[in-house]
């Protein structure tokens, strides 16, 4: 039977469709799905709001996940990138340029660590450890040391070798064969690492709180403890501070609350400000393994990346504002302590270290995620059932305070 031509087609559904519903139709007809997504569509943001297609208003409690460390379209970084794209964007590293020579100088200063090189990503500045960490032994002429030891329960980024290193089997399934080289053992537990420690070890690879992982400390004077198999052993420490680096945790980079240096570290998340910058971190006598021709990245140190990061490092050089992250995290802690005092059969831990906070939950966290959102609060799971916070560092006391009371109607059985 043929329609008559008369007809209208057929609305789709009986109340019209929304912005949101329209491009995350167009979204699934085109993207890869590799992600899971919570159905908005976010267009704009300003310090700890963003808003979605639709209009509607959100606390952005996760900060892009720990990126927009300065809060979303902070005037002196968009002063800082306009100004930057308006003169020069990117020349390649076949030359030298202004902001990636003042960042590498920045950065070195603040971690203590005398060498950098960027990338444009976690993952990318963990490939660089993991590559500076073979070459060094290679250059000590003792080639057989190429194995790093990492942790189960670890998340390192998603190219080969970082998630080889990554100690979760989910993150592996499929991709086999993966590059030999990489054991994983229980984080925080010293004697264990001591055993895994062999003739073939070159490095080990450490989170100082595991991100991804559900936003685990290691115990107290882990680092220290690494620190010091390192060099017993002749084994080199890198620190992944992808998460945990440029003040999330109230110092510049999490490795310094234990007093230790680290061979090397990785550097992305909030170095700028949620434009596409990493960079690896090292010693002096390690750097040397890297000359000319060794490593490198097209995009590594492009301007426009380097001069956003370098209003971060501003920031987080003033030892006020990171007085205030600490003392912020505190706050949260204390006050996600009391609400788990009132629901002691839904909340099952709170913790954290500066703004990077979890709150895990006795069930999975996926839905409670859902309801906040519907509620107007923007937060993710880290592993299975811990919710992550980890907001821009000019959240208020009073925006915190309310991130929670959402939380807490979500959680409250009705
Ligand atoms: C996010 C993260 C990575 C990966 O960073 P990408 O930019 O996604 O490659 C690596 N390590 C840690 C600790 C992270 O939190």
């Amino acid at each position: 039977m043929t329609t008559p031509s008369s007809a209208k087609p057929e609305p789709t559904s009986a109340t019209p469709r929304t912005q949101n519903e329209i491009w995350i139709e167009k979204a699934k007809a085109h993207l890869l799905l590799n992600y899971k997504q919570q159905p908005i569509v976010l267009v704009r943001g300003k310090g700890v709001r963003v808003w979605d297609a639709d209009g509607r208003e959100y606390l952005d409690l996760l900060g892009g996940i720990a990126t927009c460390a300065l809060g979303h379209c902070h005037p002196e970084v968009v002063a800082a990138v306009k100004a930057q794209v308006e003169t020069l964007w990117h020349v390649s590293n076949v030359f030298y340029s202004e902001p990636s020579i003042e960042l590498a100088a920045q950065l070195t200063a603040i971690s203590g660590l005398p060498r950098a090189f960027f990338c444009n990503s976690g993952a990318e500045a963990n490939e660089a450890l993991i590559k500076l960490a073979r070459k060094t032994m290679k250059d000590r002429g003792t080639p057989e040391r190429f194995e790093i030891i990492s942790f189960e329960n670890s998340f390192h980024g998603r190219t080969l070798a970082a998630v080889t290193a990554t100690g979760q089997p989910k993150y592996h399934k499929g991709f086999e064969p993966l590059p030999a080289g990489f054991h994983h053992v229980p984080y925080g537990d010293i004697e264990a690492v001591r055993k895994a420690v062999g003739p073939s070890t070159a490095a080990i690879l450490v989170e100082p709180i595991q991100g991804e992982g559900g936003v685990r400390a290691a115990p107290q004077g882990f680092l220290k403890a690494l620190r010091e198999l390192c060099d017993e052993r002749g084994l080199l420490l890198l620190v992944d501070e992808v998460q945990t680096g440029m003040g999330r945790t109230g110092k510049p980079f999490a490795f310094q609350h234990e007093g230790i240096l680290p061979d090397a570290i990785s550097v992305a998340k909030a170095l700028g400000n949620g434009l596409p910058i990493g960079a690896m971190l090292c010693s002096e006598a390690t750097g040397k393994s890297l000359p000319t021709g060794t490593h490198g990245s097209t995009f590594g140190g492009n301007l426009v990346a380097a001069s956003a990061a370098n209003v971060v490092i501003r920031y987080i050089r003033d030892p006020k504002l990171l007085n205030e992250i600490q003392e912020k995290g505190e706050y949260f802690i204390a006050r996600g302590r009391e609400l788990q005092a009132r629901l002691p059969t839904i909340i099952k831990d709170v913790r954290g270290r500066g703004l990077l906070m979890g709150i895990e939950l006795q069930q999975e966290a996926a839905p409670v995620i859902a309801r906040c959102r519907e509620q107007g609060l923007l937060v993710n799971a880290a592993g299975e059932k811990t919710v992550r916070f980890a907001p821009a560092y000019i959240v208020t006391r009073e925006e915190l305070d309310e991130g929670l009371r959402i939380l807490e109607r979500v959680l409250t059985p009705a």
